[in-house]
């Protein structure tokens, strides 16, 4: 009876979101990860293709020309967009698509698709967050300023978004995204011929 179905995940910079999906595809396979575009430099432990696909700024504005991104953004410092084909055609196999973006790409989604569910991911407290920042080490402390201060904007688009979870420990992020699932899949609207199945 499921269908296949966008699943935008969206939270400040430090909430968690890769951990968080990392461990809800684990324990999930009917969910699958699409892998960004990104003007970004990668990270030590990225890798090209998995983590994101690393690209130059005149490819990016290649496939911004032709189309070829369901939405794309400038965050912090560098373009990041979701390649379209991917999305569509694992939608088609009925999969779920989860797609980690950011607030404006997320919006972007909500114009066009509808039927798409949106979760904000929280951190318990916004002091936590810059914790999480230094303790990653991954950025510049200028880099994490800019963060920590997009943190807020972010917060205020909060009230566009469907669902809200709270990572204080991330199973219970898992699980309740996985409730938000089971919800979603029970959902009148994404089913066609209810009624045909009990009669
Ligand atoms: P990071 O550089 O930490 O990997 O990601 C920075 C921000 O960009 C995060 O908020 C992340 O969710 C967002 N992001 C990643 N991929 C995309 C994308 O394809 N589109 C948009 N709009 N935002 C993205």
């Amino acid at each position: 009876m499921s269908g296949g179905f966008l699943m935008v995940l969206s939270g400040p910079s430090g909430s968690g979101k890769g951990t968080v999906s990392e461990a809800l595809m684990k324990k999930n396979n009917e969910i699958v990860f699409s892998t960004s575009v990104t003007t970004r430099t990668p990270r030590p432990n990225e890798i090209n293709g998995d983590n994101y696909f690393f690209t130059t700024i005149d490819e990016f504005e290649r496939m911004v020309e032709e189309d070829e991104l369901l939405e794309y953004a400038f965050v912090h410092t560098n373009y990041y967009g979701t390649p379209k084909k991917f999305v569509f055609d694992e939608i088609e196999k009925g999969e779920i698509v989860l797609l980690e973006i950011d607030v404006q790409g997320a919006l972007q989604i909500k114009e066009k698709y509808k039927e798409a569910v949106f979760i904000f991911l929280l951190p318990p407290k916004m002091s936590e967050l810059k914790n999480r920042l230094i303790k990653r080490d991954t950025e510049t402390e200028e880099e994490i300023n800019t963060r920590y201060k997009n943190a807020f904007k972010e917060l205020d688009f909060v009230g566009e978004y469907d669902y809200f979870v709270v990572n204080n420990k991330v199973e219970q992020a898992v699980e309740d995204i996985e409730n938000i699932i089971a919800a979603e899949r029970l959902r009148v609207k994404r089913h066609k011929n209810i009624k045909e199945q009990v009669l």
